[in-house]
């Protein structure tokens, strides 16, 4: 089987916005749309797991400190407000176990062999999560803990992390900080929250050189996000050689979503989808692991998703290559990663004004 689909019914019971009433962006209108949009299109080498056990506290303390732990745990079936925009309702604290419930599943099934790939369908999101705290949505690190367990029970020992949420995925920027063992690229839309993101933010300690950020203008689309991806994603795995590729999958860089300010399309996400994947196929025996994460307006989130998971389910794929021309503002932003990060990666330039993208340059 290709492509593993996980969700969970227990998941759209979660409502942050029971405390203030008011309709909170992550709704569960949001998943539900993405459900019934893969459940139409009935792709092909599919199966769809959809229900989960809540993930054990052990699993959580993994990366999580007792005291968040505990602070989350006592909000169970109650409304309690974690963070200025992170609330729960009764059924909040169910949903956020077995939505890293669910990322250890799918991650059992892509490393075991089981599926090439997971898309976890799952809310609350993830990524903004800390070691010690709730924050943007996010209750627990989903994709983080995903990881940990590739890494403590699975004999995964590298992983690549991929997060072009519109929103710095802070959280798990800062539980792999110090680490060489898990490297995240993230792109994001500067400014924009959390703040965090910049492109000297490059890892500490043995991490150092494994954090690498890519912070947008506003208005950035699919030609630079392409461009920028296409120079750096595939120097960057050529060295680290991941075992396990894993993608924070937001969805609110789409150029219809209200909180963010970029403008990818629908096939953009299809064509960074592509380019993940590839570098999947070439060093990680094609096993990767997806994770929803933001992603507002419903139709450029349920369209997202399919375009992705289309790209997820096929045989075999040919990652496009960008079509239009960097513009220097791009071409600038890899000048300055480039200068942080030195030849570590080997990381080619980008030529404003050949319109071909990235090219093969190292000096
Ligand atoms: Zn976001």
């Amino acid at each position: 089987m290709s492509l593993l689909l996980s969700t969970d019914p227990h998941l759209l019971a979660h409502d942050p916005g029971h405390a203030t009433r008011q309709i909170h962006p992550e709704r569960p209108e949001r998943l539900a749309a993405v459900i019934e949009r893969l459940e139409q299109a009935a792709l092909p080498d599919t199966s769809w797991r959809r229900a989960h056990a809540p993930a054990s506290r052990a699993v959580l303390e993994r990366l999580h400190s007792s005291a968040h732990v505990d602070r989350v745990l006592a909000a169970a079936g109650r409304t309690v407000q974690l963070d200025p925009d992170t609330g729960t309702s009764p059924a909040s604290v169910d949903a956020a176990l077995r939505a890293v419930g669910a990322t250890i599943d799918a991650v059992e099934a892509v490393v075991g062999g089981e599926v090439e790939r997971a898309f976890v369908l799952a809310r609350p999101p993830g990524h903004h999560a800390e070691r010690d705290r709730a924050m943007g949505f996010c209750l627990f690190s989903n994709l983080a803990l995903g990881i940990e367990h590739a890494r403590r029970a699975l004999g995964i020992e590298r992983v690549l992390v991929v997060d072009w949420d519109v929103h710095h995925g802070n959280g798990t920027q800062s539980l792999f900080y110090e680490r060489d063992d898990v490297l995240v690229i993230d792109s994001h839309e500067h400014p924009q929250y959390p703040g965090t993101g910049a492109v000297d933010e490059v890892g500490r300690a043995q991490g150092a050189g494994h954090t690498l950020n890519l912070p947008l203008p506003r208005g950035t689309g699919d030609g630079d996000a392409l461009a920028l991806y296409s120079a750096v994603l595939p120097a960057v795995a050529d060295r680290f050689r991941p075992q396990l590729v894993a993608v924070a999958a937001g969805f609110d860089a789409h150029v219809d979503d209200p909180l963010g300010g970029l403008s990818l399309t629908t096939a953009g996400f299809a064509s960074l989808c592509a380019l993940v994947r590839d570098v999947a196929d070439r060093h990680a025996q094609g096993r990767m692991l997806m994770t929803l994460e933001g992603g507002y307006d419903l139709s450029a989130l349920a369209d997202s998703v399919l375009a992705c998971a289309r790209v997820l389910a096929a045989p075999t794929i040919e990652p496009a290559l960008p079509g239009g021309a960097a513009s220097r503002e791009a071409a600038g932003l890899l000048a300055a990663v480039r200068a942080r990060h030195g030849e570590r990666w080997r990381i080619p330039t980008l030529d404003p004004t050949d319109g071909r993208g990235a090219r093969s340059r190292t000096a």
